[in-house]
């Protein structure tokens, strides 16, 4: 039997892409294998994002190089977001890749019958649906726009059917993907948005809670906050970047909105979802940064309180606005500082926000078993860990917590549960 291999790093949207990719080996009679060296078709799906995540793709296909020369038979493939329009420039970079796919392309070369489903076969209870590609947002320092093209939804009814299909496979979360899920719908006949969406998806039996992923400021609408608030199986969970909190550095970024516009809707969705988790993004030493601007971030971030917040440093993409316009002039130790300076305090936050639930009951979705422990979250998005003999997966369970860290829940299943 042939076997596959899938090297995956990047956003959610990758994974899902990946977890397609293997189901559709699988239905041409490929077998999973953990190790390149093993398989037959090895995929890299890419991410260059930020220019480290560039830099382990090239290293990964560096390494291949060798394999390849040693397993002439090796097919050797890349997709995701390294993989641009300009294929013939790759293919000149990196001769050792037989065949570049474009974000969410499937390996059509080894068709021989027509493929059904790339549904994955034995899902996770909680699993990812990407909802639209691309963005055509166009912030000054994002590649995707270059690479995932512009917005493409997919039609309402082919998600309903897909989340359907997945919830008879053991399915009991959905996250539904896109770069900008605010998005959703505009390009298609009847022009559904994604409040529309969740209606639909809030009605399929045995499918207990609905996720996603990201919003966008700017686009977020009142109806969709309406939505959240009042669909049962819509989570409490918003993540919704902020990335700085200085209008002119939101402006260079071409973000859309203003500070004050962005804390209005946080107040706003914190009076509508009570309870809602929210989780933000923040880039530190954007070119220009000044002492000042970033400290207004930070403060911005002690003020609003999230549950979460990603920080990474600026880096430069080729392609992109801000690196042809801009010189990338904030230099690497203070950029490190930066990211500390907000690490350091959010971790602080979390561990408040966290230290709320010690000894409350909450409901979590039970995804899976690590080094002994029960794990899942809850419907707010918190990591939850739990001992117990019992068998938990894909449950709903009641837990008592008993230890909260800036990360994680430690409990005890409550008596009387699962229900
Ligand atoms: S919204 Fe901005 S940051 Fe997000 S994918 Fe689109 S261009 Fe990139």
């Amino acid at each position: 039997m042939p076997q596959y291999y899938i090297w995956t790093i990047g956003c959610q949207m990758n994974k899902a892409e990946s977890e397609r990719l293997g189901s559709y080996f699988e239905q041409l009679g490929y077998r999973a294998t953990v190790s390149a060296e093993e398989a037959d078709v090895v995929v890299l799906n890419s991410c260059v994002v930020r220019q480290s995540a560039e830099n382990r793709v090239i290293n990964k296909l560096n390494a291949l190089k060798s394999l390849k020369r040693s397993h002439p038979n090796l097919t050797l493939a890349v997709t995701g977001c390294l993989v641009n329009s300009e294929i013939d420039q790759l293919k000149q970079s990196f001769p050792q890749v037989d065949y570049f796919l474009k974000p969410g392309d499937y390996p059509q070369w080894l068709e021989k019958d027509e493929i059904g489903s790339v549904l994955p076969r034995n899902p996770s209870p909680s699993t990812f649906v990407p909802i639209i590609q691309g963005c055509n947002n166009f912030c000054s320092y994002c590649i995707v726009p270059y690479r995932r093209g512009r917005e493409k939804s997919r039609p309402v009814s082919e998600i309903v059917g897909e989340i359907s299909e997945l919830v008879q496979r053991g399915v009991k979360e959905v996250t539904l993907l896109g770069q900008n899920v605010d998005s959703y719908g505009h390009d298609l006949p009847d022009r559904p948005d994604l409040a529309d969406l969740l209606n639909e998806l809030n009605t399929i039996d045995g499918l207990l809670r609905i996720r996603f992923l990201t919003n966008h400021p700017k686009d977020m609408s009142p109806k969709l906050i309406k939505a959240i608030a009042s669909l049962d199986k819509v989570c409490e969970q918003i993540s919704l970047p902020v990335q700085s909190s200085n209008n002119d550095i939101l402006k260079a970024m071409n973000r859309g909105y203003t500070v004050d516009y962005y804390r209005q809707l946080v107040t706003e969705i914190r009076s509508s979802i009570p309870g809602v988790a929210l989780s933000t993004d923040v880039i530190v030493g954007f070119p220009s940064e000044s002492q000042q601007q970033f400290q207004q971030t930070v403060n911005l971030l002690s003020e609003l309180k999230f549950d979460t917040v990603h920080v990474a440093a600026y880096s430069p993409r080729p392609g992109t606005l801000a690196s042809r316009q801009f010189e990338d002039n904030v230099p690497p130790a203070e950029k490190k500082e930066r990211l500390q300076k907000i690490e350091q305090p959010q971790e602080r936050i979390a561990t408040e926000i966290n230290a709320r639930l010690l000894d409350k009951t909450v409901e979590v979705l039970v995804e899976g078993r690590k080094e002994g422990k029960w794990w899942g979250r809850t419907r707010s998005g918190k990591l939850v860990f739990f001992s117990d003999h019992g068998s938990f997966l894909g449950q709903l369970v009641k837990i008592r917590i008993e230890k909260t860290s800036p990360w994680s829940l430690q409990g005890k299943v409550e008596l009387g549960c699962p229900d």
